[in-house]
């Protein structure tokens, strides 16, 4: 519930000039559950790149008079934001764009680099400027700088790739050609599909190719770099089976939307397996199951129909509520939680409730979400999460904290019940993650500490700034 979403990326190919900017719109308005921080288009106009990047939702930036500022193209690329590396300023809006040598290139990224760091300061000790503190615009350095010699922009992508370290799904543009490149990890998702008039549509998630009307061809391989242009499709399977498959398990269990396909494993079928699995883990006798909209709802239904609770409505989540502005002062007074959730009084009342979330991090916000539940009248709270507990940082594009910050790193799971005040508590098993993606190639790093790459040694989110503010002390 408090963990933030990581980012969403968007791609259009069309073999003739169309309104690409409003498929992408369209596209990133589907991907808005994955970042809600700032949003951006990069149109194609036969070689010359618009665009417009705002911070705030996808609707609240491509106002109707924006929109029509978009020339028709033939390429466009589009992101929605929620930062992992680099702060919420207007210079670290995605796509970023940079000229080089040999023309141009915008770069929509979704996931994290753990070498960062030291990219970036070798390529600053070369003369590299950075204009953000994103390391997108560090990926985007690393592919330039290889294109002086390489003979294509795929090419010059392959060999950055060598270069690249944790968690990538890019979409790339240059003046003819959209590429999709996925880490060999493939942490992150990525997918592509075809419109009926042969346009390619490239996204993070199958929900958006769903919203434009695109059938899903495939999802783009961990490793694999897939040009689209003129001449057709051409995938580049160089760095594919280099490193294990490690595909994100909190796809399945919180980031995606629940009609999204992940490597052919429907995410609404996992969260409801998830639900079926914490039933016979963690039965309990109650009168009720009811969800933590949205991500604990699949999850619920999942563990009504496995212990045969019935399932009801018991939170509200008010829809549209944007980025709510809560002035300094308010926020002592005005509870955030129930300004998105309200229980259902009559759902609840004098019940026994088994109550589903997808984590806990902190502790505060189930803390409070329990709260209004008991005030709402539940006679028993029996809470259970669709994810074990969260013990170790994230390092692949999440806010997954560091330990100190993660409550069941330095509690039991019966004091935590007690902290939040539930009167029992209950986690999926680490050992039943594998039946929620149906396969081995998933990172769990989160829950067992077992990194999938070199843990990077400076792990904040805002590092290049706090590394720009000293500077402007030396
Ligand atoms: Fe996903 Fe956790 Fe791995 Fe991060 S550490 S990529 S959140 S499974």
């Amino acid at each position: 519930m408090s963990i933030h979403e990581e980012c969403g990326v968007f791609g259009v190919y069309s073999s003739y000039a169309q309104d690409v900017a409003a498929l992408a719109y369209y596209g990133l308005y589907a991907l808005q559950h994955r970042g809600q921080e700032s949003c951006g288009i990069v149109v194609n106009d036969d070689g010359v790149f618009a665009s417009h990047k705002g911070l705030g939702l996808v609707s609240e930036v491509f106002t109707e008079q924006e929109m029509k500022k978009f020339p028709y193209g033939e390429i466009a690329v589009g992101h929605v934001r929620y930062g992992t590396t680099g702060g919420n300023s207007l210079s670290n809006c995605q796509p970023i764009q940079v000229n080089h040598l040999k023309g141009k290139l915008a770069v929509a990224h979704n996931g994290n680099l753990s070498n960062a760091l030291m990219l970036r300061r070798e390529l600053e000790l070369s003369g590299a400027i950075f204009h953000s503190t994103s390391d997108t615009e560090t990926i985007a350095y690393v592919i330039t700088r290889e294109r002086i010699t390489a003979p294509s922009i795929q090419e010059a992508v392959s060999r950055a790739m060598d270069r690249l370290d944790g968690a990538y799904s890019l979409v790339l543009m240059s003046a003819a050609k959209l590429i999709a490149v996925r880490d060999p990890h493939g942490f992150r998702p990525l997918c592509y599909g075809q419109m009926e008039d042969g346009t390619y549509i490239v996204a993070s998630e199958t929900c958006a190719l769903n919203a434009v009307g695109a059938k899903f061809e495939r999802d783009i391989l961990p490793g694999e770099i897939l040009t689209i242009d003129s001449s057709g499709v051409f995938s580049d399977r160089r760095h594919c089976g280099t490193v294990a498959k490690r595909l994100c398990i909190f796809e399945h269990i919180y980031f995606s939307r629940p009609d999204s396909v992940i490597e052919g494993v429907s995410v609404h079928d996992a969260r409801m397996k998830a639900g079926a699995i914490l039933a016979s883990a963690h039965p309990a006798d109650a009168d009720i199951v009811i969800g933590v909209p949205d991500s604990g709802l699949d999850a619920a239904q999942g563990y009504s129909r496995a212990s045969g609770i019935p399932y009801g409505i018991g939170l509200i989540k008010n829809k549209y509520i944007g980025r709510t502005f809560i002035s300094p002062g308010q926020d002592r007074r005005v509870d955030q939680v129930k300004i998105k959730l309200n229980p259902v009084e009559s759902e609840i009342r004098g019940k026994r409730v088994v109550l589903i979330d997808d984590s806990i991090v902190r502790g505060t916000t189930s803390a409070r979400i329990v709260k209004l539940i008991r005030d709402a009248g539940a006679k028993e709270i029996h809470m259970r999460i669709s994810a074990p507990p969260f013990l170790y940082p994230c390092y692949y594009g999440t806010d997954i904290d560091s330990p100190e910050h993660l409550i069941a790193s330095h509690h039991s799971v019966e004091k935590i019940a007690q902290m939040i005040g539930v009167d029992s508590l209950g986690y999926l098993p680490i050992e039943n993650l594998k039946e929620l993606c149906g396969s081995d190639g998933y990172c769990s790093a989160c829950f067992s500490g077992c990194y999938p790459t070199a843990v990077p040694t400076d792990t904040r989110k805002d590092q290049f700034e706090e590394k720009l503010s000293k500077r402007k002390q030396w």
